[in-house]
């Protein structure tokens, strides 16, 4: 974890920030690909230069970083997330998780290594940050102040019930404090943001009240960020990363354990379903249909596999999907505009829930529903910023 020099070999790329540059201007307006590199030996070609980029996570992190610029070439916007908020919980002494191996190391070392890893900018090895916890959030505070470089973004992994009634405003006082580019990640089992329905209202909030914020290891909550003023956004190529979980705890998911199969986008519903449960749905109805270039007017209830070429097409998918969607709502360039936008276009999908139930012939409690996020996103007034 040391070791700062590559002799021979230097990742090239000409958007690796000097340590004194700060990554706004780079990141501003974009939403990145969250990958775990144990996936990933190639580039995607569903990432937008102009509006995308990628954070790497997994334990091969910075490896993988460093191949994606020095043999793949990749020369757009990438983060490293070491993701230390899976193994460390923030404490008061302890806010970063430093290199245990090396006790001359600091949080100088941790964000040095990301950077001649290939890093755009580097992410503090903040821990998880517990509910509750106001000692060890405003040390996390403490800690960011001393760090003099400008080439950082303080990642705040947060419990997300962080976002309830009882705890925003002191989560928002901590955060305006930081002067750096903040990026949350939340963490919480399935949908984070369904532990209390006031966290979308509560989400959105943070992002318009404070500067600099980003939200990132996130869902199509990442839109509404950025719809509410959010620098940057970030959304996971799985789901395991549209989120975190606090340390010591594994993902749960809905299908219980076995072989994973891929969580598709559906474009009309705006949400992430289950591909063995579309392809039962759609058993006897015709599928939704999609025309992103991956699916090319292929049917949607096609990756029931857990092969990783399907995986693959179906990530690809989801990215050109949302990907499509945050062009657009770039292309709105007023907030109001884009809000409007945005509410509108999530409205627009609540309705098309019991539509498609129709179809399928069954009833809104079988059927589909609407996520509680997706439903306050189409229905909390706009223009609060
Ligand atoms: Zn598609």
């Amino acid at each position: 974890m040391t070791e700062l020099s590559f002799p021979g070999q230097r990742p090239t790329a000409l958007r690796i920030l000097d340590s004194n540059v700060s990554p706004l201007p780079l990141l501003q307006g974009r939403v990145l690909v969250h990958e775990n590199t144990r996936f990933i030996p190639r580039m995607r070609h569903s990432i937008d230069d102009d509006l995308g980029g990628i954070v790497v996570t997994g334990d091969t992190a910075d490896e993988r970083a460093f191949q994606l610029r020095t043999e793949v070439g990749f020369s757009g916007p990438l983060l490293i997330d070491s993701a230390p908020y899976k193994t460390h919980t923030a404490t008061v002494d302890e806010p970063f998780l430093l290199p245990r191996d090396d006790m001359f190391a600091d949080v100088e070392t941790s964000l040095s290594f990301q950077k001649a890893r290939g890093a755009s900018a580097a992410l503090t090895p903040t821990g998880y940050v517990e509910p509750e916890n106001a000692k060890a959030l405003k040390a996390v505070w403490h800690a960011a102040q001393r760090i003099e470089r400008g080439d950082v973004i303080v990642s705040l992994p947060i419990d997300a019930t962080w976002l309830k009634d009882s705890h925003i405003r002191q989560l928002i006082a901590v955060c305006t404090q930081i002067k750096q580019p903040k990026a949350l990640i939340l963490a919480g089992q399935f949908d984070p943001l369904e532990g209390a329905k006031e966290m979308p209202a509560n989400l959105r909030r943070l992002m318009s009240e404070v500067e600099h914020m980003a939200l990132l290891r996130s869902d199509l909550a990442a839109l509404d960020a950025m719809a509410y003023g959010a620098s940057f956004a970030g959304i996971g190529s799985d789901s395991s990363l549209r989120h975190s979980v606090a340390p010591g705890e594994r993902a749960l998911v809905a299908s219980g354990g076995g072989a994973q199969y891929p969580k598709v986008l559906l474009p009309n519903l705006m949400c992430f379903k289950g591909a063995v449960g579309l392809a039962n749905k759609y058993a006897n109805t015709p599928p939704p249909v999609c025309y992103c270039d991956e699916c090319d007017g292929q049917a949607l209830d096609r990756f029931d596999k857990p092969d990783g070429l399907t995986r693959q097409e179906s990530e690809d998918h989801n990215v050109l999907v949302w990907g499509g969607w945050a062009s657009e709502m770039a292309a709105h360039a007023a907030d109001a505009d884009r809000q409007g936008w945005w509410r509108d276009k999530c409205a627009m999908a609540v309705e098309q829930y019991a539509l498609e139930n129709q179809r399928l012939g069954v009833s809104s409690r079988a059927g589909f529903q609407a996520p509680a996020p997706l439903k306050a996103w189409a229905s909390l007034p706009a223009g609060t910023r």
